[in-house]
């Protein structure tokens, strides 16, 4: 899950000016009175492939900020599958609404409908406020859907794999701080212990790392602890804890200027979407600190992986391998951060972008 931050993006006045400094090729806006659906699919960039991104239903406060939102997150699929090596664009939906009391079956087949009009352009699959039940309701108005459940051939909770990618990213930092991958006997905090942050909290104890959990759900905490022996920090306790990793798995624009001044860390390495608060800035901030950052748009790919393998036919165990490229992908990364001397969040959004070009050059000369 994600809050919205305003603070990630440059606001411009009109929608043409807002939509021609993201760059982004096409912006739809769906209405639907009989179902009340209210939705807007941002398609950021199709170079590499159809836009594939998760439909978000979240109960936004003005429509500006539901624009916003898809504007940041299409953006951002399209890095994330371009560093990823994946044939795919990026896009994204939102759509209006509380998830809980304005959804219907009849609201996820009409907006099927509008992606289907899309003519394969647009790929969707479930994100915050939507589920795989819903994906199946769409799937009923096309087949430019993804993240089905494994009865109907998809490829399930992608959450696992996601965890998995986070850490062969956590590992390859490890590598670069430390001349060794090895998890054994470190010190990780993990802030969010959910569908991702618990899988990940296996993973690093079956290595024997050392894992210091926080989370606002006591369920998960009480798991934590009796499963994986984790011990418990309160709130913002956890940035200021002295361990060797901090892995943020639950909310985006935590490292803002409080959270990084308070962090006693040598690696961020987590699965939450856009961490950076404001990403120059706090890019900026944390290389100046001398913290090494792990780009979360690359090492929490393994979610768009499985899903990608979903839609050129699903195999689990294909999508976990390719899932570990991000080791030599970061590894990529702070070598270019080092060689250019600039933050490591820019570094990858440069080798994303370069492939994007490349391609586009490419297709220009056909
Ligand atoms: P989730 O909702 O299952 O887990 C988030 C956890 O964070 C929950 O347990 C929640 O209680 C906890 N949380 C909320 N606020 C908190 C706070 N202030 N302090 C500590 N814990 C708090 O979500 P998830 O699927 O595990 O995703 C985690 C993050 O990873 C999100 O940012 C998501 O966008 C990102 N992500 C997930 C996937 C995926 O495959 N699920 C893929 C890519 C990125």
């Amino acid at each position: 899950m994600n809050v919205t931050s305003q603070e990630t993006y440059e606001t411009k006045d009109g929608l043409f000016a807002q939509v021609e400094s993201t760059n982004h090729e096409q912006i739809v806006f769906c209405n639907d009175n009989a179902t009340g659906l209210k939705a807007i699919i941002a398609i950021h960039n199709t170079v590499l492939g159809p836009g594939l991104g998760g439909t978000r239903m979240w109960n936004y406060a003005t429509e500006a900020e539901a624009l916003n939102d898809v504007l940041r997150l299409s953006r951002g699929m399209t890095y994330k599958a371009a560093i990823s090596g994946l044939n795919l664009g990026g896009a994204k939906a939102v759509i209006i609404g509380d998830a809980k009391k304005d959804k219907s079956e009849a609201l996820m087949r009409k907006f099927g409908r509008f992606i289907e009009n899309l003519n394969g352009k647009y790929i969707t699959a479930e994100d915050v406020g939507t589920t795989t039940k819903d994906m199946e309701y769409v799937k009923m108005s096309t087949d430019s859907v993804a993240g089905l459940p494994e009865s109907m051939g998809g490829g399930g909770d992608p959450s696992p794999v996601t965890a998995y990618g986070t850490y062969i990213g956590m590992k390859a930092s490890a590598k670069k701080a430390y001349g060794s991958d090895s998890l054994k006997g470190k010190q990780i905090a993990i802030q969010g212990i959910g569908k991702v942050g618990m899988h990940l909290l296996e993973l690093i104890t079956k290595e024997d790392g050392i894992a210091t959990v926080s989370d606002i759900n006591e369920g998960s905490l009480k798991h934590a602890v009796a499963e994986y022996g984790a011990t418990v920090v309160s709130g913002d306790d956890i940035y200021g804890l002295d361990v060797d990793i901090f892995a943020p798995c639950a909310l985006g624009a935590i490292l803002n200027t409080k959270n990084i001044n308070a962090l006693n860390c040598d690696i961020i390495a987590g699965a939450a979407n856009n961490q950076l608060a404001i990403e120059e800035k706090h890019g900026v901030m944390i290389k100046e600190k001398g913290l090494l950052y792990a780009p979360d748009f690359l090492i929490n790919a393994g979610g768009l992986i499985n899903v990608y393998s979903e839609v050129i036919g699903y195999n689990r165990e294909n999508a976990m391998r390719d899932t570990e490229n991000i080791y030599d992908t970061t590894l990529n990364i702070f070598n270019l951060a080092d060689e250019e001397n600039i933050h490591t969040q820019k570094a990858a959004t440069l080798i994303a972008q370069k492939r994007i070009d490349d391609i586009l050059n490419v297709q220009s000369t056909y």
